[in-house]
């Protein structure tokens, strides 16, 4: 795909390729290694311009797609960044570790389950002993599995989103509030699900909803301690999630076209959004869901 970097004056219709990916399926949570086409997330692309020097970020799901190019984008913007991911996301996860270790920055690999809730703490406590600091924490991680049915959406499906999307971030977040010095961020990863629910999506998108929610209650709390709580919304990005069993499969070779821009996002044009929230620059920015969507409107 693209060498043009994000700083570089270009037309959004033509930054990256209108893709028709063929239909294709991995087990959840799939691997970025084996999705065709490649997801850009900034290895070749992303320049960094000193935003986020000295600063040390836990990122969830970080080993693919979002968090995959939030993760270099932080490292190319000077920051030291643990990540989390699942035990069978290695492979991914090591060509994340190694992009940040070439910018010259730590990278600590932390892999486990949220959806356990003694992990959650586990995570915290490992990634604070790893970076010897923690001022950024970036709730990426989350689980959409399509059901074309209401009937068949199951207890099991319904309880597991919950747990990975929204109990997790509450859990990580709760643990990791104290070691948070004046000036740290806690970024969510929320959906334009949150505002436009699916038929097929149910219980991921509520899921979103509740993320939106929770990041302004949370956002006023921890103001006046100084911590910014913020969110980004994302459109279409063509990444794992979707050959997952995140979209019905005859969707796949037609996602994102119908975005005004015309084309699926990549993993890359996101991680700008977060790497504003993270920094100093938007020091009044609180509770704010930043929509990264191609142009579709939202509430
Ligand atoms: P992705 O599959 O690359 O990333 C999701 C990650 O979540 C996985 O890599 C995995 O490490 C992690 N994860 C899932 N269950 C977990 C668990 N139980 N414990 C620990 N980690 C777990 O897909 P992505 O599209 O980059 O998704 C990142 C975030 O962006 C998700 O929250 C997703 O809901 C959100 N999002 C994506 C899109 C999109 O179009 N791709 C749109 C809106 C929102
Ligand atoms: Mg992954």
């Amino acid at each position: 795909m693209t060498q043009q970097n994000q700083l570089t004056f270009q037309d959004p219709v033509h930054r990256f390729p209108k893709i028709s990916p063929p239909k294709q399926d991995q087990p959840e949570p799939g691997l970025d290694a084996d999705l065709e086409p490649t997801p850009d997330r900034g290895e070749e692309s992303y320049v960094g311009t000193g935003r986020l020097v000295g600063r040390h970020a836990l990122i969830t799901g970080a080993d693919s797609g979002i968090g995959a190019a939030v993760a270099i984008a932080f490292a190319r913007e000077g920051a030291d960044v643990a990540l989390n991911y699942l035990p069978s996301e290695e492979e991914d996860a090591e060509h994340v570790c190694a992009v940040i270790r070439d910018a010259g920055q730590r990278a600590v690999l932390l892999p486990g389950d949220l959806s356990d809730p003694s992990f959650c703490r586990q995570l915290v406590h490992d990634a604070v002993a790893e970076l010897g600091q923690l001022d950024i924490l970036v709730n990426n991680a989350g689980r959409q599995i399509a059901v074309e049915n209401f009937e068949d959406l199951s207890d099991d499906q319904w309880s597991s989103t919950f747990e990975t999307n929204i109990h997790g971030i509450y859990r990580v977040t709760r643990a990791a509030v104290p070691h948070l010095p004046p000036g740290s961020s806690i970024i969510n990863s929320t959906s334009i699900q949150a505002y436009d629910p699916s038929p097929v999506l149910l219980d991921y998108a509520a899921t979103k909803g509740a993320i939106n929610n929770f990041t302004k209650g949370l956002g006023q709390h921890l103001a006046p301690r100084g911590i910014r709580v913020n969110a980004v919304a994302p459109g279409p990005i063509w990444t794992v999630l979707q050959v997952s069993d995140g979209q019905p499969k005859e969707k796949l070779p037609v996602f994102g076209h119908d975005t005004p821009l015309g084309r699926a996002g990549q993993p890359t044009e996101i991680a700008p959004a977060f790497v504003f929230l993270a920094s100093s620059e938007s020091s009044y920015v609180i509770g704010e869901t930043l929509n990264v969507n191609g142009g579709r409107p939202t509430p």
